[in-house]
């Protein structure tokens, strides 16, 4: 460095800016990469993060000085590195990604002065037996504080206050926080099966070559893939590395909390978006200083600032949930391989039924690939049996065939657990007026309001909207005529109720079971307090329900009418995961599911328990499509509040589109859903070869395009939503 020139701290700001700005390091403080660091943007102080050091020369001195630097763990390389990477990976501001980082930025407040009292070993001047029962309990263990101290010697606080004059008592700042106990890598290990004990061995041989690697566990229903990997746990906590567990579904995490507690004999840190503020400053504090050694958490976790990471674990690595939508549209299982990649750490995705992508990935030799073929404890998985719809006898606004009911009814009588499944929460999808053939719609989505009736309201399953459900049309105004149309989860129950009037029913839906009333109906089905369970997807998911031998599954065709080019996939995942909930304990267990097309290849696959073929065949149709895993996909959507607006910006992007040979451009075209919280919305998508930079391509392409007024153009790669 010159004379002249000085040192700069180039700081990234958690707001949508191209780069980092500049400031100058007032004299005296020492800055290091890494450092949060409070500075000063227009008439406001931000909180910050170091990107790097640099220097200026004499010219740009006008640069403002930086404030502060706060008193936590420096964001490591590591971390700064992968928000970099998934900035450019996903076409995002890197202050985009930074905001997900400090998301609890009062974690950074300089923690509260509070001190407690350890002994410094001089003996008292004059001992007395009080003053030497202080000495005893301020031995050894934590640092107390003088209440504290007090209370356990059994003495007055006059006499610890006397020791810390006599200078045989010394203050301590307190850790603020709880500290997060350690892990005990063999308090609750079971007596694996052989083929879980083969399993566990490769895995724990994965994390002890500390090398990048994703593993792709691959194991049936109840095949008790937690318990293998928690052994990988292990191997990866005893090296003394932190290890992330992540799930796609709040829902999820209560029961594997305490899964976690029971194995590792201490209560893991726990982050999602419904813990307590105080909670997840507890728990960004101690990930960033590396002492919470466990967290069990949301795809957000992977954001908090890992200070030494040595394994992620993805548990149902096929979920849809875990890409994100709102905000930076990112996938967070994939994010979780890139930073096990750039960190040079093993990643492990679990699954009964892995995504196409990762399996594909196991073709190919990119991820190795443990399988678990047969449950933990030998029992059969379900055996699957078609209803054909289009001739089984239904009754008019009824859903269930008499064989699904019949089933339904030997299991209840036999004292066995049911579940129907249904993956549509409300009452009715639809409400029409029979007076005017009016349909209930949203007034800020082109989409229909679906009723509620336990909530006696209308809800948009898009944006939110709620209203109450009207006594007359609202656009003839005659009363008494809207009428439901269709079924949803709460109809169903109606019906069920109808036809097994014993029953004790318990419905699972992710708008009605949430935090304590989730788990403790999780709890009384365990119990056997319910026999029938009426359930949405949140019952396909993960969980353990010992009672239970029949599945029914009352509209397969739900979830393969979209345009989605995974719904086969998703149809598949999520009628083996419903089905797989069955027949874990003593009874086998046995799937019905009712469909329209029982000559669709994936139902006939489903009843046969063709995986493999089912498979195969959809690889097949997505390769010859174009489609992922095959090729890359990116939609970039256009809306704005005015249509014409926004349809002009769409159409005249058109014609700035960069030429290249390996890419197609589709569109643009209205997107299936126009009009979403009052903005109409075009999409195009854009394919390309697996080695394209789509992300340089749609740089380019957007380089020279200007949004004026409420037009927006949100970029998504990988996408996941095509609506
Ligand atoms: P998966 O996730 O593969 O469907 P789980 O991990 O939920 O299966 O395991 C199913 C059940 O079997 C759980 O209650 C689990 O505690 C139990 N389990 C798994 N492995 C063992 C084992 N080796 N010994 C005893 N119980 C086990
Ligand atoms: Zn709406």
């Amino acid at each position: 460095m010159s004379d002249e020139s000085m040192a700069v701290a180039e700081v990234l700001l958690p707001l949508a800016l191209p780069g980092p700005y500049s400031y100058t390091i007032p004299h005296g403080l020492s800055v290091e990469p890494g450092a949060y660091a409070i500075v000063p943007l227009g008439s406001r102080s931000v909180i910050g993060v170091v990107w790097a050091i640099g220097s200026k020369g004499p010219n740009e001195i006008s640069l403002r000085p930086l404030v502060e630097v706060l008193d936590a763990p420096p964001m490591p390389a590591l971390h700064r590195k992968f928000v970099d990477w998934v900035a450019a990976y996903y076409v995002e501001p890197a202050g985009n990604i930074l905001r997900m980082v400090l998301r609890v930025p009062s974690a950074l407040a300089p923690a509260r002065e509070q001190f407690g009292y350890q002994a410094t070993g001089r003996i008292p001047g004059r001992m007395t037996p009080q003053r030497q029962r202080v000495l005893n309990v301020a031995a050894d263990g934590p640092i107390l504080k003088a209440r504290e101290l007090a209370e356990m010697a059994g003495v007055g606080a006059s006499v610890v206050k006397g020791m810390v004059k006599d200078g045989s008592l010394v203050p301590r700042p307190l850790p603020v926080f709880r500290p997060f106990p350690e892990p005990d890598v063999t308090f609750g290990q079971l007596t694996l099966s052989p083929a879980q004990e083969t399993a566990a061995r490769e895995l724990c041989a994965i994390v002890a070559r500390r090398q990048s690697s994703v593993a792709l566990l691959d194991g049936v229903t109840g095949s008790g893939k937690t318990e293998v990997y928690f052994e990988a746990m292990a191997a990866a906590l005893a090296q003394g590395s932190q290890v992330l567990l992540m799930l796609p579904e709040i829902a999820l995490t209560g029961s594997f909390l305490a899964k976690v507690e029971r194995r590792f004999g201490v209560e893991p840190a726990h982050w999602h978006s419904d813990v307590r503020p105080r909670e997840r400053e507890r728990v960004w504090r101690g990930v960033a200083e590396g002492s919470a050694r466990i967290v069990v958490g949301a795809r957000s976790a992977l954001f908090l600032p890992w200070k030494s990471p040595g394994l992620f674990v993805i548990d149902e690595e096929h979920e849809a949930a875990y890409k994100q939508e709102d905000g930076v549209a990112y996938h967070a299982r994939d994010m979780a391989v890139v930073y096990g990649s750039l960190g040079k750490f093993p990643v492990i995705l679990s699954s009964a039924t892995p995504s196409l992508e990762s399996l594909v990935n196991a073709e190919r030799g990119r991820y190795s690939h443990i399988r678990l073929e047969r449950r933990h404890n030998e029992s059969e998985l379900p055996a699957t049996s078609l209803i054909d719809m289009r001739t089984a006898p239904i009754a008019p606004q009824n859903w269930l065939s008499d064989e699904l009911v019949e089933e339904v009814s030997r299991s209840l009588t036999a004292g066995d657990q049911a579940l129907l499944f249904l993956n549509r929460r409300g009452y009715a999808p639809l409400t029409l007026c029979r007076a005017c053939g009016h349909h209930l719609s949203c007034p800020n989505c082109s989409t229909s309001l679906v009723e509620h009736r336990f909530r006696k309201q209308l809800q948009c399953h898009h944006c939110g909207h709620q209203e109450p459900m009207p006594h007359a049309c609202p656009k003839c105004g005659v009363e008494g005529k809207l009428v439901p149309c269709g079924p949803g989860i709460e109809r169903l129950s109606e019906e069920a109720a109808r036809r097994f009037p014993e029953a004790r029913i318990v419905i699972l839906s992710s708008d009605l079971a949430r935090g304590v009333f989730l788990k403790d109906a999780l709890i009384g089905i365990e119990r056997g307090e319910y026999n029938l369970i009426i359930g949405t997807q949140l019952v396909a998911k993960g969980h353990h329900f010992p009672h239970l031998v029949t599945v029914g599954v009352v509209d397969a065709d739900l979830a393969l009418e979209s345009g989605d080019p995974r719904s086969g996939e998703r149809t598949w995942q999520l009628m083996a995961q419903v089905a797989g909930r069955s027949g874990r304990g003593e009874k086998p267990g046995q799937a019905l599911i009712q469909t329209h097309m029982p000559g669709h290849p994936l139902m006939n696959a489903l009843k046969r328990g063709d995986r493999e073929g089912f498979l195969a065949q959809e690889m097949r149709v997505r390769e010859e499509s174009g489609l992922p895993p095959y090729r890359r996909l990116a939609a970039i959507i256009v809306s704005g509040v005015d249509a014409s607006e926004t349809e002009r910006l769409a159409r005249e992007m058109w014609s700035v589109a960069p030429a290249a040979a390996d890419v197609q451009i589709l569109g643009p075209a209205p997107a299936p859903i126009h009009l979403v919280r009052g903005r109409y919305r075009w999409r195009y998508l854009i394919r390309a070869e697996r080695d394209v930079n789509v992300q340089a391509f749609i740089r380019q392409w957007l380089t020279g395009i200007k949004t004026r007024g409420s037009l927006r153009i949100d970029i998504d790669v990988d996408p996941y939503n095509f609506l």
